[in-house]
């Protein structure tokens, strides 16, 4: 193909990513310096289409930010009130008390909120400032300078064939320049993985690890509703099949987030995350409370889970990495948020005070000792070893060694375990299907449980069907010929949205991509065994529509 001409715009700080670590990135830019010229790219149709958050949010990340949110109307409506730990049996459950529990995990101060309508009003408060936003803008390449730094990225590139050549109503897009680029494209981002591969950011780090979350939104029965109660579960359905758990948050309007993330460091491929959700939702402690009531959105987002010690180097030349990107949740308080804006604000102070130097395209190292030393690496480091306590000696032990490990840090900044490596990337965790037993999930009642198909369409995900494929396959044979025999074609059942099957064709098996239904969580591209699934971005402005996510 012929190589394509583009034109080029040229800014101070390329920003790819309207979530919380992007939007606030832009906007400490702009406040220290109203001259500076911003621009943030968003694939979602609209800034906030693509957030999936729990979200209970813990305000520290803001306050630094915007101190005066309240009086600006930022939509963090309701405090938490009520903090509930449950560890769940089949049929029962039994309420964790609270006090020994670490400062730490203690919500009260928190909200919980609509983070799609937190970046929503961030976005807001970006462009009164003057930031350029793009949403329906997917960046898909990084463009790189004459010494091998990045200087910019490809945006806007739509009406490809499905082989990849230019369509008929094909656009090239353009290049973004910027002395710095700023990835803040959320968990396992394409063009991070592109930057952590290519600078070798991993070196010496331990390996990321992650988990899918699911959420639905429900309206439910006024009499049932507590604005503020934040409810978390753990044991069953996964019991020792996987770590993860539940979260129910009361937010306003009689609506409820129902939540479930597990673990993708599951041996057994034969465990369907999806249909561990639904079931979930059977157990009599939650259907109680969504009995009567309606399911109104679905999503799914893989959530980091390596922390401290996974965290990439945060800088190469010419670019940094921001909040999730670089995998910045604290696992047991199921937090990244408050973490992606502070990184945000540390990445934005970095490249002002280097912009101010004439300083362009090198590494901003002020800003990885800024996370690494600060409020950020603090946060995290505390928690280190929870995350492999629990891969390595399951739910029991991990709760009362985690627990006693987030105490010592937290009283004596001390641990009695050193740091614990995560040992195996999630990919290579998924043991042969011949060693584990299938399980045999309920079929969905279509009142408190649904089948993934039905589900996806709440969550209102679109793709131009004319473009290419974005879920590559490195090698067309392997899911048949490799994953099939040997892992059962473990796709079929890790993609929360339905996008991969196995069907019969002429007698034999074929793997098929509906990627129309992909709702840009990421997990094929971190759990395929063989690895040979790589995400790539779609065509701007597909994807999930969430509503208040
Ligand atoms: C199920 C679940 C529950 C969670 N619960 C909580 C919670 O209760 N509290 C909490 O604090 N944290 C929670 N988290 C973690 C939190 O959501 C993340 O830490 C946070 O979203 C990270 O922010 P970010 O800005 O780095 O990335 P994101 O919020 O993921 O934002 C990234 C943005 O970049 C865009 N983007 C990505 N790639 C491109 C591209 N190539 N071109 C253009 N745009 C692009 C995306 O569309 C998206 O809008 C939860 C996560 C999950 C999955």
């Amino acid at each position: 193909m012929a190589e394509i001409e583009r034109e080029a715009m040229e800014y101070d700080v390329v920003i790819v990513g309207a979530g919380p670590a992007g939007l606030s990135a832009a906007i400490r830019l702009k406040q220290l310096d109203a001259d500076l010229e911003v621009v943030v790219l968003e694939k979602g149709s609209e800034v906030g289409a693509h957030i999936l958050s729990g979200a209970v949010l813990d305000p520290s990340g803001l306050n630094a930010l915007i101190p005066d949110w309240k009086e600006k109307g930022a939509p963090l409506n309701v405090e938490v009130k009520e903090d509930n730990f449950l560890m769940l049996g089949e049929a029962g459950h039994v309420r964790i008390p609270n006090f020994p529990m670490p400062p730490l995990m203690n919500n009260h101060g928190n909200y919980i909120v609509s983070m799609g309508n937190v970046c929503r009003w961030m976005a807001e408060q970006a462009e009164e400032l003057g930031i350029e936003i793009f949403p329906g803008m997917a960046c898909s390449e990084l463009v790189y300078g004459e010494n091998g730094e990045v200087k910019g990225v490809v945006a806007g590139e739509f009406g490809k064939n499905p082989d990849g050549t230019p369509g008929p109503s094909y656009e090239p897009g353009m290049e973004l320049h910027g002395k710095y680029v700023f990835i803040s494209e959320g968990v396992r981002g394409s063009l991070a993985k592109e930057v952590i591969n290519k600078y070798d950011l991993a070196a010496g780090k331990d390996v990321q690890k992650y988990g899918v979350g699911m959420k639905e939104i429900w309206e439910i029965d006024p009499a049932k509703h507590k604005e503020g109660t934040v409810t978390h579960t753990m044991g069953w359905p996964l019991g020792s099949n996987a770590g993860g758990g539940s979260f129910i948050y009361h937010l306003d309007n009689n609506q409820v987030y129902v939540g479930f993330v597990v673990h993708l460091n599951y041996k057994n491929p034969h465990l369907f995350p999806y249909m561990e959700f639904q079931r979930f939702k059977h157990h009599p402690v939650v259907a109680q409370l969504l009995e009567g009531g309606k399911r109104v959105a679905y999503g799914a987002r893989a959530i980091t889970e390596g922390g401290y010690q996974s965290m990439p180097k945060l800088v190469a030349p010419g670019v940094a990495l921001l909040g999730c990107s670089a995998g910045m949740v604290n696992v047991p308080r199921i937090k990244g948020n408050h973490n992606a804006m502070l990184s945000g604000k540390a990445a934005a102070e970095a490249a002002y005070d280097a912009i101010k130097a004439e300083r362009s395209g090198d590494e901003l190292t002020a800003y990885e000792a800024d996370v690494r030393d600060g409020a950020i690496g603090k946060d995290l480091k505390m928690v280190r070893n929870v995350k492999p306590m629990w891969s390595k000696w399951g739910l029991t032990a991990s709760l009362a060694f985690g627990g006693l490990d987030m105490w010592t840090n937290n009283l004596f900044g001390f641990s009695f375990f050193g740091t614990l490596s995560h040992g195996k990337n999630d990919a290579e965790a998924t043991e042969e299907a011949s060693k584990h037993k299938p399980i045999d999930y309920p079929k969905p009642d279509g009142v408190l449980s649904f089948d993934r198909l039905t589900n996806v369409s709440f969550a209102m995900t679109n793709h131009e069907e004319s473009q290419p494929c974005h879920l590559q396959l490195g090698n067309a044979d392997t899911p048949i010929a490799v994953n099939l025999p040997k892992f059962a074609e473990p796709a079929q059942r890790y993609c929360p949205a339905g996008v991969y099957e196995v069907v019969e064709k002429d007698g034999q098996p074929e793997f098929v991509i509906n990627f129309q239904n992909c709702v840009h969580c990421k997990t094929c591209d971190i759990k395929d065994p063989s690895q040979n699934i790589t995400w790539t971005t779609p065509q701007g402005g597909d994807g999930p529509n969430y509503p208040n996510m």
